[in-house]
C-alpha cells in the first residue's frame, strides 16, 4: 500500500445546536493526534439536514473551536454547498445497479420488519422494495412519490465477501490492526434519503476522499457506521482512511452526552469563566 505524503485528520461537527464537551473532546483528540502525526486538522461542516442545521450554530462552531485553541485551512467545506457531489456519486451507484428505490415510510418499514435492528437500534429494512417490478418503480417515481435510494446490501456481498477497516490507537507508530468490517448487520442502508439528496453515510465517504483525509478519527457511537463506509469506499474505488475511534463523555446520568438533551454547551461554560486550559484539563487532553 503506498503511504499518502501527508496526513490529514478532521474534525466533522453537525451544526444543529451548540457543542458541548463531547464534541471539545473530539476535536482535540483530532488536533492531539495531528500533531503527533505531524498532519493537518481540517475542519467540515456536516449540515445535510438543512431542516435541523442552522447558520447561528455554524458560527458558533468557529467561535468555539477558536476558542479552544484550534486552528484549520479555509475555506471549511460546507456540505450543503456540495449537494451537487453527492448526487454524482449516488448516479454512479445507480448506474452499476447498486441502489434501488423505496417508497416505505418509517411506520411501514417497522410494521414490515422481522424484529432485526440494526446497531443503532433502528429496524433492519425487509426487502419490500427491492422486490418491486421495473414497471412498479417507474410508475411510482413517475407520480412523484416521495423515494430514498437504498443499497442492496446482499448483491454487494456476493459480489465481496469480505471488508476490512484498518483501526488505529493514536500514538506516534501510527500502527493500524485490520478489523473485519459486518455491512451485513446494517441491511440495505439509506443512500440518499427523501428529505435530502444524499444521507450522512454517503456525503462522509465522498467527502473524505475530496478532502484527503487520511485519518478519520470520531467517537464511538459510529464505530459501527465504519462497516458501510467501507464498503461504499470499495464501491466508488475511493481510497480508505485508518479510523480511531475514541471513548465517549457521559454526563452525571452515565449517559453520553447530546445536543438534543441540552448538555452543557461550551458557549456556557465560557460564559461561566471556564478557560479553555480548564477544559483541557477536565477533559485531561
Ligand atoms: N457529523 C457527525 C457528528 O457530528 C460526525 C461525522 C463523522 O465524524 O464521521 O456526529
Amino acid at each position: 500500500m503506498s503511504v499518502p505524503s501527508q496526513r490529514i485528520f478532521r474534525f466533522a461537527p453537525s451544526p444543529n445546536g451548540l457543542l458541548h464537551l463531547g464534541h471539545a473532546y473530539s476535536a482535540l483528540y483530532t488536533q492531539r493526534w495531528a500533531k503527533a502525526l505531524e498532519g493537518a486538522f481540517v475542519l467540515r461542516i456536516e449540515d445535510i439536514d438543512t431542516a435541523r442545521c442552522r447558520p447561528e450554530f455554524v458560527a458558533a462552531v468557529f467561535e468555539d473551536l477558536q476558542w479552544l485553541g484550534l486552528d484549520w485551512p479555509e475555506p471549511v467545506r460546507i456540505q450543503s454547498h456540495h449537494f451537487d457531489d453527492y448526487r454524482a456519486a449516488a448516479d454512479r451507484l445507480k448506474s452499476k445497479g447498486l441502489l434501488y428505490p423505496c417508497f416505505c415510510s418509517r411506520a411501514e418499514v417497522r410494521a414490515a420488519g422481522d424484529g432485526r435492528t440494526d446497531p443503532d437500534g433502528a429496524p433492519v429494512y425487509p426487502g419490500t422494495c427491492r422486490h418491486l417490478s421495473a414497471a412498479g418503480r417507474q410508475e411510482k417515481l413517475r407520480a412523484g412519490v416521495p423515494v430514498q435510494w437504498r443499497l442492496d446490501m446482499a448483491q454487494v456481498l456476493e459480489e465481496e465477501k469480505e471488508f476490512l477497516i484498518q483501526e488505529a490507537m493514536p500514538d506516534p507508530s501510527n500502527t493500524a490492526v485490520a478489523r473485519r468490517a459486518e455491512p451485513e448487520r446494517w441491511g440495505d442502508v439509506v443512500i440518499m434519503r427523501k428529505d435530502t439528496p444524499t444521507s450522512y453515510h454517503l456525503s462522509v465517504v465522498v467527502d473524505d476522499a475530496i478532502q484527503g483525509i487520511t485519518h478519520v478519527t470520531r467517537g464511538m457511537d459510529l464505530y459501527d457506521a465504519t462497516d458501510i463506509h467501507v464498503v461504499l469506499q470499495h464501491l466508488m474505488g475511493l481510497p480508505a482512511p485508518i479510523y480511531s475511534h475514541h471513548h465517549l463523555l457521559v454526563g452525571s446520568d452515565a449517559e453520553k452526552l447530546s445536543k438534543s438533551k441540552g448538555s452543557e454547551s461550551l458557549a456556557s461554560l465560557r460564559a461561566l469563566g471556564i478557560t479553555p486550559a480548564d477544559i483541557r484539563s477536565q477533559l485531561e487532553i
